[in-house]
């Protein structure tokens, strides 16, 4: 913590964040990892015992990836194989099989035990440069001053107040958000309100006979059942109106409900809990220097496992936008963008979970043939069958930072995809490892300056966006450039026919140039439309962090490290 220079006065900080749930401890790192201090208040000491997510997807393992704990989460998660939807006599009525090799160099679907991964990441961010986190801290309420947040929290164990004051404050504390409240911000959203049974359990010898997750479409009782790796399973079950917890936890009406699956003296039970899932959203991300991330923010029924999901893209989306504003680097309107991107991202996500789970209430009590034509139409929902098959969630929506004049057809607000490439030296490694942290500018087969003006090559050593080239396949190794081993880039390139493409530090897609009518001309251009993105002046500036070229030393060390 820096002391205020010379009054005396409390700490300050660039950012505080308050909660240190997954959400927060991952924007804490996020915000290390850029060069931002920050400091993580939790209440709790310990991370939460009991699981509640058990999905993730292949997206926010890129972002564990860029924080360096991919390897450890993984040994906490298992891919899953396939997701199947049944129905009441659990006979498959729609199979969605899941890549082990999804696009962004991860299995598309990984099971996981949430407190194991959740300890893994506040490991790391106790671990990371510039971040603090301290447990047991309860943040009792918060002050906007016209330049700074007053935070007022005390220790929970002592009961003594400590006072700080931050540039910003992240607002990570869980659906019930104090925060939230205090700033008088309504949830909104769809009428949608549903209590469910969730069941941790431990089967020993495991269930061989059910490999798949599913969603069981029973007009009666939706169900879920996800083999979570290892001995352990997770159930959900629907609670019909005016039913409690302990009426499904009945040892008779249970071992009814696992039936299908398992007898009830194999299963030891870790935990039951009752949750009511909700589909609701802040009305506003944002008042002035707080920011809400998280469950804080938003919250969707877990049919598709991924509120957390969302929650980690809200920290990744905003984690960049934060740093370049406190390095001087963008200016503050910059900020907008994180509500303007985030917000219809996951309101389409929240009303594909809820027609998902319309799906599972069989279409009505109608017969068999009735659920089975109601789960195809729902699924010709345009989205939802590509969420649900191919794991694909929405793109994001143009904006200031995603200029729609340079998004070609089915690529605009999405990703790059992160294939393996090879260093010139021979080394195999994960394309994100060679793009570095900040923004970078790919050359499909030749260098993406090789045509630049002195005056676009001085804009982008100003924006500090790294050059890589990128060779085809069957290339000879070349000292500046890395190789596309597998041509997924090669032929991501052909299809929107660009010659170079501009990525931003999250790995959404800023733009393409290339000979597409959506494209820009020149990667020149590109250049131009990131300086006005971020509002930096053209000229007479010196690049904030020093050159942004392939091979300076110290990127070059870092990326062979990783
Ligand atoms: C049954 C169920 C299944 C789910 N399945 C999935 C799934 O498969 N995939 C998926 O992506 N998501 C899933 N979710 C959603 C997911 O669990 C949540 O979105 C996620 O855990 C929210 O994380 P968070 O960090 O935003 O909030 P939390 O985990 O709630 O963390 C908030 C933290 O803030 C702290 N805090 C609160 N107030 C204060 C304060 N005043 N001062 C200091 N600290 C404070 C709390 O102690 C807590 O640690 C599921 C949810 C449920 C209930």
């Amino acid at each position: 913590m820096t002391p205020r220079p010379g009054d005396g006065g409390p700490a300050h900080l660039p950012v505080v964040v308050v909660g240190g749930g997954p959400v927060g401890v991952t924007a804490a790192s996020l915000l290390g990892a850029a060069g931002v201090p920050a400091l993580v208040l939790e209440r709790e000491r310990d991370v939460y015992h009991l699981p509640r997510a058990a999905h993730l997807d292949d997206e926010v393992m890129r972002i564990f990836q860029s924080l360096g704990v991919a390897e450890e989460v993984l040994v906490h998660t298992r891919p899953m194989a396939s997701m199947q939807v049944v129905d009441a006599n659990r006979r498959v009525l729609l199979r969605f099989p899941r890549s082990r090799h999804g696009p962004y160099g991860y299995p598309a679907a990984n099971m996981f035990h949430q407190p194991a991964v959740e300890q893994v990441l506040r490991t790391a961010a106790t671990e990371r440069h510039g971040v603090t986190l301290r447990t047991g801290s309860e943040v009792a309420r918060v002050e906007q001053t016209a330049g700074a947040v007053r935070v007022h929290a005390r220790e929970r164990d002592t009961s003594s107040e400590f006072v700080m004051d931050a540039d910003f404050v992240l607002a990570c504390d869980g659906a019930r958000s104090p925060i939230r409240e205090a700033l008088g911000i309504a949830l909104r959203g769809r009428r949608f309100s549903q209590r469910w049974l969730v069941l941790d359990a431990v089967v020993e010898g495991g269930l061989a006979g059910f490999p798949h997750a599913q969603q069981v479409c029973d007009p009666r009782r939706p169900a879920t059942y996800v083999p979570m790796g290892g001995p352990r399973y997770r159930w959900e079950f629907q609670m019909l109106p005016g039913e409690r917890t302990e009426d499904l936890t009945d040892p008779p009406v249970l071992a009814r409900l696992l039936a299908p699956w398992v007898e009830r003296s194999r299963v030891r039970i870790d935990r039951t809990a009752s949750y009511t899932f909700r589909a609701v959203a802040a009305e506003r991300w944002r008042v002035g220097r707080i920011f809400l991330l998280g469950d804080a923010v938003h919250q969707m029924p877990p049919f598709l496992g991924q509120g957390l999901c969302a929650g980690i893209r809200d920290a990744h989306n905003l984690a960049w936008k934060l740093a370049l504003v406190v390095a001087g680097r963008a200016d503050p309107a910059v900020l907008d963008t994180y509500e303007g991107e985030r917000a219809p991202h996951v309101a389409g996500i929240t009303r594909r979970a809820v027609l998902f789970g319309g799906v599972m209430q069989g279409g009505g009590r109608g017969g068999h043939g009735m659920r089975w034509l109601a789960s195809r139409a729902a699924l010709g929902v345009p989205g939802l069958r590509r969420l649900i098959e191919r794991q694909q969630v929405p793109g994001l929506r143009p904006g200031p930072l995603l200029p729609a004049a340079v998004r070609g057809p089915g690529m605009g607000g999405r990703l790059l995809p992160q294939p393996v490439v090879m260093l010139p030296d021979g080394t195999p490694t994960r394309l994100d490892h060679v793009l570095g942290p900040g923004f970078a500018l790919i050359g499909f087969g030749s260098d993406p300056l090789g045509d630049s003006t002195p005056e676009a090559r001085a804009d982008w050593e100003r924006l500090d966006v790294l050059p890589v080239t990128v060779t085809p396949p069957a290339a000879a190794p070349h000292a500046h450039a890395v190789n596309d081993v597998t041509g997924v880039l090669t032929d991501w390139a052909a299809r929107h026919r660009a010659s170079s493409v501009l990525v931003r530090p999250d790995r959404y897609i800023f733009g393409v140039a290339g000979t597409h009518p959506r494209a820009a001309p020149s990667p020149d251009h590109l250049a131009v439309l990131l300086r006005r993105a971020l509002r930096r002046p053209a000229q007479g500036e010196a690049p904030p962090f020093g050159s942004g070229s392939f091979y300076s030393a110290a990127r070059y060390t870092s990326m062979k490290r990783r």
